[in-house]
């Protein structure tokens, strides 16, 4: 239901009328502005940890939209070349958001944006990870990952366990230098596609995560679940990688104190740093995850 209302501009405007729905949102995203994305950027360096800053929105509209996103990409990158924070921060993309659902020409714009935003990190010093959207996006997503990393070795992609093709991607993912950070998946998908059993999905992860560490790639363990993180750690032991050849990724706002004691040990941790006016569907899929902070809303909403 939660994943359908992401979709709803009328959930939409009961979220934003709710007196308590800032308060709770801003749990989950740095705020509207890029400046705010930076000053959270700064706070996690502080903490020694690294970020990967993504500018909020999806399925763009229209060209200029499309084309603005590109813009703020390329500024933020320049932001945080200029703060000297570029080495600890990459940042993250959504194809649609670069309007790849704009018409039959859309992948093929959506790239060539991509490709600048990829110009822009790397002459900042820091790489662009290709976020996953849903089962109708994978192979235009992995192709132009494929595409980018061409002349940009070091964009990254995502892969989810919830869908069944997943582990096949992972094999195709396993040479050198290939950045893929693994992830359950936080769409809603149907049966034939993906895993509707949490515990299969889990399974499914934890298959992914041994072929990530026994090959070659630099493995991006992207959850907030002890146990997989536990499993992620015994692998890369097994797997015989040092600290620094694979990394642990947390959502801004959730298991921060799990982010500093994995820091503390020595782990490399990443935290995903949303910004932009363009929050909601990403809050929406936050809610569906955990029904606590779906708990928390309703209780906001009765405040009205
Ligand atoms: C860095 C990063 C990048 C991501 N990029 C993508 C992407 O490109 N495409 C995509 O489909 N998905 C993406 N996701 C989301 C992912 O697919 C999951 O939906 C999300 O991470 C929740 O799954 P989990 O692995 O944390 O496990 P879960 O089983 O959902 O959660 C495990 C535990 O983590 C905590 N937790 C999890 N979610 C929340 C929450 N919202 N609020 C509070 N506590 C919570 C709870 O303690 C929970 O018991 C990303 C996730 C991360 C961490």
């Amino acid at each position: 239901m939660l994943l359908a209302a992401a979709r709803s501009p009328a959930a939409r405007r009961a979220v934003v009328a709710a007196p308590l729905g800032w308060p709770l949102v801003r749990r989950f995203i740095a705020g509207e502005d890029r400046e705010d994305a930076l000053r959270v950027v700064d706070q996690l360096i502080v903490r020694g940890l690294h970020a990967s800053v993504d500018h909020l929105g999806e399925d763009t509209a229209d060209e200029a939209r499309a084309d603005a996103v590109r813009d703020e990409y390329c500024a933020l990158l320049a932001r945080l070349d200029a703060a000297g924070t570029a080495g600890r921060a990459e940042v993250s993309v959504k194809l649609s958001a670069l309007g790849s659902g704009l018409g039959t020409g859309g992948p093929r714009a959506a790239l060539g944006r991509a490709r600048a935003v990829c110009e822009a990190a790397a002459a900042a010093g820091t790489a662009v990870t290709l976020d996953m959207e849903g089962h109708g996006t994978t192979d235009d997503t992995l192709a132009a990952a494929a595409a980018l990393r061409v002349d940009f070795p070091a964009t990254g992609v995502v892969l989810q366990s919830c869908l069944r093709r997943t582990e096949a991607d992972c094999r195709e993912l396993l040479r050198e230098g290939s950045r893929v950070r693994l992830v359950k998946g936080a769409y809603a998908e149907p049966p034939g596609i993906a895993f509707q059993d949490k515990a299969e999905v889990d399974r499914c992860y934890v298959r992914c995560l041994r072929l990530l560490m026994e090959g070659h790639g630099y493995p991006m363990v992207a959850t907030h679940d002890p146990r997989l993180i536990a499993v992620a750690g015994a692998l890369a032991v097994r797997a015989g990688r040092p600290q620094r050849s694979y990394e642990f990724q947390m959502l801004y706002g959730i298991r921060s104190e799990e982010q500093r004691r994995l820091a503390a040990a020595g782990e490399t941790v990443r935290v995903y740093v949303p910004y932009g006016d363009d929050w909601y569907g990403y809050f929406m899929r936050r809610l569906a995850e955990r029904p606590a902070n779906l708990a928390f809303f309703l209780r906001s909403l009765g405040h009205r």
